[in-house]
């Protein structure tokens, strides 16, 4: 039977039991895996078995095999990327959906998973003070996509479809969309995949002048030029807590400018819209009023385990507009007679998760003080972070630190011949091999820089002294031997 509850429960509590452990142990993995590309290959065998076998077998092979090949994103020694949480209640939400294993398209699959959707995202505008015209009893409302990127493309598209809705479907080719250098490569792709013109995707240079922010004169200037040029802007897309290095884009004057020129406004804050739960950091995203949509990933650093990356538009037509379809096969009263939200038309698949059991869940068992303190906690370790590099006269905080991402570089040496890009690409690598901190880059003004995020749920202050450590020995290392 491939669904005893007797045996579920017996194999649940082995499995709680093995995750448990992990996570009690987890300090004793390299964080970053250290095995070589194919090596799974060389463990397992090259086709199925025919036969069941046993999940003592399944988990040693966990134990031994897969987990050398995990690189531990919940690891205290995490400080890569943007981190992604997992928290107890996240993890318990993802436990309850996947037992409850419905596939909530229509209302009428399961009406609860899309009215807790529907409410939780309303508590959720509430706590970021989003706009009234964003919460579902108007005509807006929010919906949890699987990342930002799908969300950026469902917005996309239903800026495009209303634009050409406008002025005639021939005026694809001329369609341009706005956003700084510093905007995540997710957008790009959505563009390619909407079928814009890829030399419209106007991404506006950045540099350290404005913090790496758009300027708001350069997108005018961009525009102007673009409408003198007969072409026909229809996008805008600003980020609060940009990938690189958590630029701060200014809502309010864009927000002015697509107002003006009647472009759609997307807002990104994947990363640090959790942040805006907390009053202190609300201002971050003050100009949201202009926008027309907004997204932040919960599985970022609101304690909500991967994936749940949320939506809210305020013009929910347009989105059902660019992709709802009406089969016949999916028909039923409640959809017919509009009496219901169908979130199918509202993403790019029909099947969805009930991923809003552990949003709610998350809200519930921490509260939102428990999530700001979450929050805060995470940036006074990167506040400690900053002021540990400004200790030691080797190293230079690049960009100002806003939340908790701390971009900074080994100096060079005064006659390095590419500015220490070298030294601090092996910086990286030598902290990395270490398997006790991982740690990654970008590249700013031509410069690479190390990125320090602090965000992992388990890190504490002893982790982040720790890598700081390792970060110091391996410069000394390195600038001795060159
Ligand atoms: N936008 C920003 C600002 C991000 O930092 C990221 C990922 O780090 C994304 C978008 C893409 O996120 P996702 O993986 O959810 O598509």
């Amino acid at each position: 039977m491939p669904m005893d509850a007797e045996q579920l429960r017996d194999h649940a509590h082995k499995m709680v039991d093995f995750i448990a452990d992990y996570y009690k142990t987890i300090q004793t993995f390299p964080v970053l895996s250290q095995v070589q590309p194919g090596y799974l290959g060389k463990l397992l065998p090259d086709s199925a078995p025919n036969y069941p076998d046993s999940l003592q077998n399944v988990l040693n092979d966990v134990q031994e095999k897969i987990l050398p090949g995990v690189t531990h994103w919940q690891s205290p020694n995490y400080f890569a990327y943007f981190p992604s949480n997992s928290s107890i209640a996240g993890f318990l939400g993802e436990m309850l959906s996947a037992g409850l294993n419905i596939v909530g398209f229509s209302w009428i699959t399961s009406p609860a998973a899309t009215e807790l959707e529907t409410i939780v995202l309303d508590w959720l505008a509430k706590a970021l003070q989003l706009p009234d015209d964003f919460y579902s009893s108007g005509q807006g409302g929010g919906v949890i996509q699987g990342t930002a990127s799908e969300a950026v493309l469902v917005v996309l598209v239903a800026a495009r479809d209303k634009i050409l809705r406008r002025v005639g479907r021939s005026a694809l080719p001329k369609l341009v969309m706005y956003a700084s250098d510093q905007t995540h490569s997710a957008l790009q792709k959505a563009c390619q995949i909407a079928g814009l013109n890829p030399e419209l995707c106007r991404l506006l240079k950045t540099d350290s002048s404005t913090n790496y922010a758009l300027s708001p004169d350069v997108l005018s200037e961009a525009i102007s030029s673009d409408i003198a040029g007969g072409l026909v802007p229809f996008f805008l897309c600003a980020t609060v807590g940009t990938t690189s290095s958590t630029a701060i884009d200014p809502l309010p004057a864009l927000g002015k400018i697509a107002k003006t020129n009647k472009l759609w406004f997307h807002v990104d804050a994947a990363y640090a819209g959790s942040a805006c739960v907390c009053p202190e950091y609300r201002h971050c995203i003050d100009g949201v009023e202009e926008a027309d949509s907004f997204n932040m990933n919960a599985h970022k650093w609101f304690l909500t385990n991967f994936d749940c990356s949320v939506l809210w538009v305020k013009d929910r037509s347009s989105l059902i507009q660019s992709l709802s379809t009406n089969p016949e096969f999916l028909k039923n009263k409640a959809s017919q007679g509009n009496m219901v939200i169908d979130y199918k038309d509202w993403q790019i698949p029909l099947g969805r998760r009930f991923r809003s059991l552990k949003l709610w869940m998350v809200l519930r068992l921490y509260g939102l003080e428990g999530l700001r303190s979450h929050i805060r906690n995470h940036i006074e370790m990167a506040a400690y972070f900053e002021e540990l590099v400004g200790q030691d006269t080797r190293f230079k905080v690049i960009a100002p630190r806003t939340f908790s991402l701390v971009c900074f570089r080994l100096l060079p040496l005064l006659n390095s011949e590419d500015h220490g890009n070298k030294l601090n690409s092996d910086l990286l690598d030598s902290v990395n091999s270490t398997g006790n901190a991982f740690i990654t880059h970008t590249v700013l003004s031509g410069e690479y820089v190390l990125r320090f995020a602090v965000g992992a749920p388990l890190t504490e202050r002893k982790h982040v002294d720790m890598a700081w450590q390792i970060l110091q020995d391996k410069a000394t290392a390195l600038l001795e031997s060159s």
